[in-house]
């Protein structure tokens, strides 16, 4: 297991996944909160098998996955259909990146989860670190990558954690507005800073 977890964040369009891949290439375990979401209701899981009780087979696409369009559009107008769900689903979440955690074997790992901020979970890891680039970088740059429009990132971005407000529970910023090998230089930095902490955690 790895001594030390540090938690990666940052808005829609910051890096988070550039800078967890270049983690990665350092052999860096990392944890994945949005592939956790997908994988606890897989095909087979007691997960999807739940949701199909609840809500009937409509709720399965032609390839028997979940239509995850189908389900956002009956949580949206139906709260009780969402405590549920949120019920079903956060334990299922918690275990599996429990048992990623206690799998991982890198000196230290770390758990992406783009909503770290919003949902709390900040306070269960050793260290906050935030991909920080201002708006404008992260609307363009999601732009770029989602072929998608404006007034849609824009709607994502007002739905999270504001910048001031992630900044405000970092441990550490990478800084990513500048090109790729200004983020690499930054991001072999904290490399060395958390082989350190987790060391120092290891001989405690
Ligand atoms: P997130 O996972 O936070 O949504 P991504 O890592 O997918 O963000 O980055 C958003 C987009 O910006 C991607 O297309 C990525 O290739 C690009 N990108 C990330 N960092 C840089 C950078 N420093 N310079 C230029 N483009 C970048």
């Amino acid at each position: 297991m790895s001594q030390f977890v540090v938690g990666v964040s940052g808005g829609i369009g910051s890096g988070k996944t550039t800078v967890t891949n270049a983690f990665a290439k350092l052999n860096v375990d990392i944890i994945d909160a949005d592939v956790i979401s997908r994988d606890v209701v897989a095909p087979g899981t007691k997960g999807l098998r739940a949701i199909v009780e609840k809500f009937g087979s409509g709720i399965l696409d032609q390839g028997q996955c979940l239509n995850r369009r189908a389900l956002r559009e009956i949580i949206f107008s139906d709260e009780q259909a969402k405590s549920w769900l949120n019920a079903l689903l956060h334990p299922l979440i918690r275990q599996e990146t429990l048992r990623q955690t206690m799998d991982a074997t890198s000196a230290y790992c770390m758990l992406s989860v783009p909503l770290l901020v919003e949902n709390g979970s900040y306070k269960n890891v050793d260290r906050v670190l935030i991909v920080d680039v201002p708006e404008s970088t992260q609307v363009t740059r999601s732009m770029a990558r989602d072929k998608a429009e404006e007034a849609l990132i824009k709607s994502i971005m007002a739905s999270q954690a504001s910048r001031q407000q992630r900044l405000e529970v970092a441990d550490d910023v990478i800084d990513n507005s500048g090109n790729e090998s200004e983020l690499s230089k930054q991001v072999l930095a904290l490399h060395q800073r958390y082989l350190q902490f987790a060391n120092a955690v290891a001989q405690s």
